[in-house]
């Protein structure tokens, strides 16, 4: 049911294990979107993504979310929990846009009355396929395991939502992935950041998010650097 851990470089992220339970998470400059098709580099995205899923993880752990961050170990890595992770994609949507358009008759940019959770299964060659839970049964997931998942999403949804709404962007919808600790815990993993999540400016509808990079909407390290400016009262420093 989970990976075993293993030194691991994937598309955004390089992951190095420690041996004292932790592991070095770095993050690439490297872009990617549509199943791999569309690759680029923006130096400085590294360093944005790893700061901006660290203060993230910082405001949720405030809230009693249970998450890897340990730490941030300079420039663009963070020190967390080793995890044996789920190859599995928890996505909440709280605003149509991006593949729900294709599974549901409403207009990019409609407020959904509920937010949505769905569940994918994380395997490229399969173009990570939605999934239910039969299907993660099979894979060996219990369906209490996932609704704790989906149970620990919403609850993700509803702080970072707030948190976003205070600073003038709308949290569109976001990916997260799971794991177990060493205490058999469900804990959150891998990283929040304009990767993985779609922010639009309240006022303008403008993407501070990886769909600047996917639809060619603009400077992507400017819109990462706003988003971490609007969100940490700073202006990116990187070393
Ligand atoms: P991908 O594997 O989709 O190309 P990344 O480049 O982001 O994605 O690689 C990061 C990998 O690290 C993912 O497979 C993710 O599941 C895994 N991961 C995230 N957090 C942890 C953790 N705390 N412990 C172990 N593995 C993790
Ligand atoms: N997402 C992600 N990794 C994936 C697929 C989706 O981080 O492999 C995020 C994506 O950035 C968006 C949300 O999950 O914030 C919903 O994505 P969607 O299903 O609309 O797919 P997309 O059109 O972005 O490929």
């Amino acid at each position: 049911m989970v990976k075993p851990m293993q030194a691991y470089e994937g598309k955004a992220k390089k992951i190095i294990p420690l041996d004292d339970g932790k592991v070095v998470m770095e993050f690439k400059d490297d872009a990617t979107a549509f199943d791999g098709g569309k690759k680029a580099q923006f130096k400085g995205k590294g360093w944005l993504n790893a700061q901006i899923s660290a203060h993230l993880f910082r405001v949720l752990e405030e809230k009693g979310i249970k998450t890897h961050f340990i730490g941030v170990a300079g420039d663009n890595k963070l020190i967390v929990e080793k995890l044996d992770m789920y190859p599995l994609e928890v996505v909440v949507r709280n605003v149509v846009a991006g593949s729900l358009k294709k599974r549901l008759p409403l207009d990019e940019g409609t407020e959904l009355k509920e937010p949505i959770v769905e569940l994918y299964y994380k395997d490229d060659s399969l173009h990570d396929p939605m999934i239910n839970y039969y299907h993660a049964k099979v894979l060996g997931i219990d369906e209490s395991e996932v609704k704790e998942m989906e149970r620990i999403a919403l609850k993700v949804n509803e702080i970072l939502r707030e948190y976003f709404r205070e600073r003038g962007i709308i949290l569109v919808d976001f990916k997260l992935e799971f794991g177990k600790n060493g205490r058999g815990e469900i804990v959150l993993g891998d990283e929040i950041s304009p990767d993985t999540c779609r922010f639009w400016d309240a006022k303008t509808g403008k993407s501070l998010d990886k769909d600047v990079f996917r639809f060619d909407k603009g400077d992507l390290v400017k819109a990462y650097e706003e988003l971490y400016a609007r969100l940490t009262g700073e202006t990116p420093s990187r070393t």
